[in-house]
């Protein structure tokens, strides 16, 4: 897959799956914007520029409406476009119903899916200035199934599902396309960082992978490889869709 050229942000693009997909698209010819609420994300995009690569990092908490705004406005500053957005930025801490406050229900919608809602709106305008573009929003397997520990979760990325839907259809006649991808598992940093504060082995990821279909948790990459493609050319007529990538997990689930 070829996007020579092409100026892609990625949120939450420092650490764990934002970071394959940055990996990726580097590798494949873009120029990458890491904007995410860590500074790591400045670590990263220095060790990109030391290989010759093209990756700027911009301080930005999606929450946060002026900090997406400055993303995007560093984006047309810097390059004059933007191509593609990959809304990646998530959290996922568990709590059932009776163990969400309003404080908790907050935050996780705040970054899950206000954040997406915020990329968006900061994004497009500058995508119908330039005739097109593309939109892809992390979703996950939770979204359609549920999850009795991850209950603001399930719902904030419920939402990001019919956000994507109600974008694709406002958005096709300005040439800007819409989807969703859904990872199923993946030993992510965020992901290990979880499953150890609940006491999980180290070795949690092989200990599970009897349960998955295929033998194996998904990879950052796999999950990042399945997104360029939804942002590729072969995907042009593709636009509204959930993706999932889940090596056959849900199936289990559902
Ligand atoms: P991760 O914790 O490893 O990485 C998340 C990145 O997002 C980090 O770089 C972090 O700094 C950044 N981030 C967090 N809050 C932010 C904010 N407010 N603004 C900007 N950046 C922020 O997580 P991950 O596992 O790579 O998850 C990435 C996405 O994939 C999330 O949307 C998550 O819900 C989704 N997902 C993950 C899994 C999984 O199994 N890991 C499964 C389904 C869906």
């Amino acid at each position: 897959m070829n996007f020579d050229g092409k100026i892609v942000l990625v949120t939450g693009g420092a650490r764990g799956i934002g970071a394959a997909i940055v990996k990726q698209f580097l590798e494949n010819g873009a120029k990458v914007m890491i904007a995410d609420a860590s500074p790591d994300g400045e670590q990263a995009a220095k060790q990109w520029q030391n290989q010759g690569k093209e990756a700027v990092y911009v301080q930005c908490d999606v929450s946060r409406e002026a900090e997406v705004n400055h993303a995007v406005s560093v984006a047309e500053q810097q390059f004059g476009r933007l191509d593609i957005v990959v809304n990646n930025a998530g959290i996922f801490p568990r709590a059932d119903l009776l163990q969400t406050d309003e404080t908790f229900w907050d935050r996780v919608m705040d970054i899950n899916l206000k954040g997406v809602y915020l990329m968006c709106r900061a994004a497009v305008p500058l995508m119908i200035r330039q005739g097109g573009g593309c939109i892809v929003n992390i979703g996950s397997l939770h979204s359609t199934v549920g999850g009795e520990e991850l209950f603001a979760y399930a719902i904030s990325k419920g939402g990001v599902v019919t956000l994507t839907r109600n974008l694709a259809r406002a958005l096709a006649k300005h040439g800007i396309r819409v989807n969703c991808v859904h990872p199923g598992w993946v030993a992510s940093h965020g992901e290990r960082a979880l499953m150890k504060a609940n006491g999980e082995e180290d070795n949690w990821p092989e200990q599970h992978a009897s349960k998955m279909p295929f033998g194996r948790l998904q990879t950052e990459d796999d999950i990042a490889a399945a997104i360029l493609f939804v942002c590729s050319a072969h995907a042009g007529q593709i636009t509204g869709q959930m993706l999932t990538v889940d090596g056959g997990l849900g199936f289990n689930l559902s």
